[in-house]
């Protein structure tokens, strides 16, 4: 049995709004919100597109939850609570499996975060998703890339580089390391309330989707200032200890999303107390200069050399 446009919305990826300020959501020509009184909407959009930003055997419950996931990464690293998102789906072909599980996978992430999918379009072509996630901020509170002070430590959540080191692996390799590291890259979990924590704490945050380098590079060059980052002290997870030397899969990959923080020094107490409701690690690994500049220091203090220019679709 074919499905059409209209089958599609209304079976997979339509739902009874659960939040009050859902006016008007999917059905109609466009969707009517209600931003309270005292706060800022933060919008963010995202595409993924198959083969570039997850492997085309990625599982589609996978597909569906990632597509969610690095959209909340961005909104965690502006600080703001999410609330609302919008689907653009292009689909090769209309599979009732493949729907199935892509919308559970959107919306099992979605009901963690109390998120409402309010609209989306709904097209034939090549496999690629685009979502635009929509979250409330107070306002004048929101997190930025520009901010950063020289004497400004630098921090990170979780640890780097799994989802890179996940790429070349066999996914029919049984190990625990694999499947840990598979799962960091097909089903990132969002800072979101590490994000919230940092409210009125940090003076920059980004959130690493390209790379340490290259993300804390777009810090520092929005806030006009330098850094050094120690090596031996960027986290990393004991499968990608076991599996990897590289220092470049740490530094240069990608897709982990956690997040980039700078914290001035008079704030760590303040952090101190508000960290616990985060729910994640964070890792002291350098400090803001004021000359320009970003430099990696190896166990002896000395300048290590990398290529940190991270992904690039258009090199
Ligand atoms: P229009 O012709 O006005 O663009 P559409 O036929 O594209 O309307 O969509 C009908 C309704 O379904 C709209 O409310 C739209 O936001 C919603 N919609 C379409 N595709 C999706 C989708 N993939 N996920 C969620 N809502 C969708
Ligand atoms: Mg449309």
């Amino acid at each position: 049995m074919a499905l059409s446009e209209f089958d599609i919305i209304t079976r997979y990826f339509t739902r009874p709004s659960r939040r009050p300020d859902v006016v008007l959501g999917v059905g109609d020509d466009g969707a009517l919100l209600r931003v309270p009184a005292g706060m800022e909407l933060v919008v963010t959009i995202d595409t993924l597109v198959s083969g570039i930003h997850f492997p085309p055997a990625t599982d589609p419950y996978d597909i569906g939850w990632k597509t969610l996931a690095v959209s909340l990464s961005d909104l965690a690293a502006m600080g703001a609570e999410p609330a609302w998102a919008t689907l653009a789906l292009t689909l090769p072909e209309a599979d009732a499996a493949w729907l199935t599980a892509f919308s559970r996978g959107l919306f099992d992430l979605a009901d963690q975060y109390g998120v409402a999918l309010i609209g989306g379009d709904t097209t034939r072509g090549p496999l690629a998703v685009t979502l635009q996630a929509h979250g409330l901020v107070p306002t004048g509170q929101a997190l930025r890339r520009a901010g950063a002070r020289p004497g400004d430590r630098v921090y990170v959540t979780g640890t780097l580089g799994d989802a890179t080191l996940a790429l070349p692996q066999d996914r029919r390799d049984p190990s625990a390391e694999v499947a840990y590291l598979l799962g960091r890259l097909d089903r990132p979990t969002p800072r979101v309330a590490a994000g919230l924590a940092l409210r009125g704490i940090a003076s920059a945050v980004i959130d690493i989707s390209d790379g340490l380098g290259a993300d804390l590079g777009h810090i520092l060059e929005a806030s006009g200032v330098g850094a050094v980052v120690w090596l031996e002290r960027i986290p990393r997870s004991p499968a990608l200890k076991a599996l990897s030397p590289s220092w470049e899969i740490v530094t240069a990959g990608g897709d982990d999303y956690e997040l980039c923080v700078v914290i001035p020094h008079d704030r760590l107490d303040q952090l101190s107390q508000v960290w616990p409701a985060a729910g994640c690690d964070l890792t002291p690994i350098g400090e803001i200069q004021t000359s320009p500049g970003l430099i990696w220091l190896d166990a002896e203090g000395n300048p290590a050399l990398f290529a940190n220019t991270g992904f690039r679709h258009f090199p």
